[in-house]
């Protein structure tokens, strides 16, 4: 059955899947396909099921098919999936918004993490009057063309694109700095006075594995971005709502001039929003002249999600507490069996990301993460999913934890993971 799905898919669907890092291609091997989902379990074609650890990259903070978000969404498919015009939710949606999240006075949504950090650098391009963006190496902000870009040879020079289709004109554009490293910014800006229209970055970034930001970091950032008339981007997809209710910004008190969501903001429905004060969003067509728009933005699936997932997480803010002890609860079972194994390791976690790398030295920046060992990482991704866990398929990923999670399933983890070493050392 496994294989002949993908036997299927690989036929009529590019690599078998509509989201790269789905194929397993970061871990070898064919994927699993999973018929369905709750709480924190996963089921397989296969008839198996495996202890979630990817929450669907992110938005599943309350667990698969949460009950007061599927009987909203039930409700609302009665009443209309897409209307295209003006509604209530709409409205109801962005004073959520801007009641939770620290500084910000106006929201657009849109359909995805990618549209909001590409509106947020259309934005503060048009502001600013500058074209130039500092973006971090391993920091990833979707699949737009000026994000998709590698550091050239040595730091501090212009990126190339790391994708074929993208125009080598349009990196130029983009600047790549080192995250954690405040001075590598700074450089940039000295030489490039007055062209740099924003700074975007993953106030904790989760796309090179889960790296934590120094004390001085995101500080550094806000200054920096003032001194030299940029506008500093948070790229909340990831952190939104997942580490505080008010997010990153929230948490390491610094104010970010735009701010971009995803993920958590939909619970599993497409959406996305990029939000700050009226003096960077009102250049937003109607209003002003940077354009933007979306037949689906808005629409009343992805506004009653976004009610329902923020509702709660404003009422019941006990649930960063909770996650917190679940994350501390994991960190600290599997940072003992891998001692007692003997695998050197770094695990890294803020609140409910999570990640481990197979290296003895501290991963901050993404040199050191590519210094840890994937192939070992993907022995231990294949033994977890054999003994029933399943974590993202790629060692460049961070995990994601879910309210669900209970202290059995993280003990259930923790054995998974002595079971698992020991297998691979044999
Ligand atoms: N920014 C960040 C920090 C992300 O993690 C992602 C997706 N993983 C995106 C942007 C892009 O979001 P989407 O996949 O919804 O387009």
């Amino acid at each position: 059955m496994i294989n002949s799905l993908y036997d299927r898919a690989i036929k009529v669907i590019p690599g078998g899947v509509n989201s790269p890092v789905r194929s397993f291609a970061g871990v070898g091997k064919r994927p699993v396909f999973i018929e369905r989902a709750e709480g924190s379990w996963l089921f397989g074609v296969d008839g198996k099921k495996y202890v979630d650890y990817i929450g669907s990259w992110g938005p599943m903070i309350f667990g698969h098919a949460w009950p007061p978000l599927v009987e909203a969404l039930k409700k609302q498919l009665e009443l209309s999936t897409s209307i295209g015009l003006a509604t209530e939710k709409e409205v109801e949606f962005a004073e959520l918004l801007v009641s939770m999240v620290p500084g910000i006075e106006k929201v657009r949504l849109v359909n995805s993490g990618t549209e909001a950090c590409m509106t947020a650098v259309r934005i503060a391009r048009g502001v600013t009057g500058k074209q130039k963006i500092i973006k971090f190496n391993g920091c990833y902000h979707g699949h737009a063309d000026p994000f998709l870009v590698k550091a050239g040879s040595g730091a501090l020079t212009f990126g190339k694109p790391s994708s074929l289709g993208v125009p080598p004109e349009t990196v130029k554009e983009t600047l790549v700095a080192e995250f954690n490293d405040l001075q590598s910014v700074e450089q940039i800006f000295e030489n490039h006075r007055n062209e740099i229209a924003a700074i975007i970055v993953e106030p904790v970034a989760g796309n090179m594995g889960c790296i934590p930001p120094h004390e001085t970091f995101l500080k550094g950032l806000r200054p920096l971005a003032t001194k030299y008339g940029a506008c500093l981007i948070f790229d909340e997809v990831m952190t939104g709502f997942r580490l505080a209710a008010g997010g990153a910004q929230e948490l390491f008190s610094v104010q970010a001039d735009l701010v971009t969501f995803g993920k958590i903001i939909g619970g599993g429905i497409p959406v996305g929003a990029v939000a700050g004060k009226s003096r960077w969003m009102d250049c937003l067509a109607p209003l002003g002249p940077v354009y933007q728009a979306g037949t689906l933005s808005g629409n009343p699936l992805a506004t009653t999600a976004g009610i329902t997932m923020l509702s709660e997480l404003k009422n019941n803010q006990a649930v960063y507490s909770t996650l917190e002890n679940k994350g501390s609860r994991l960190e600290t079972g599997l940072a003992e069996v891998f001692q007692r194994v003997g695998f050197p390791v770094q695990i890294n976690r803020v609140g409910s990301m999570i990640s481990i790398f197979f290296t003895e030295n501290k991963v901050e920046t993404f040199a050191d993460v590519e210094q840890s060992d994937m192939k070992l990482f993907s022995a231990f991704f294949h033994e977890m999913l054999g003994n029933g866990v399943h974590l993202p398929p790629s060692g460049y990923e961070s995990w994601f934890l879910t309210a669900t999670l209970s202290a059995d399933l993280i003990d259930f983890t923790v054995d998974a993971a002595e079971k698992s070493l020991k297998k691979i050392i044999t």
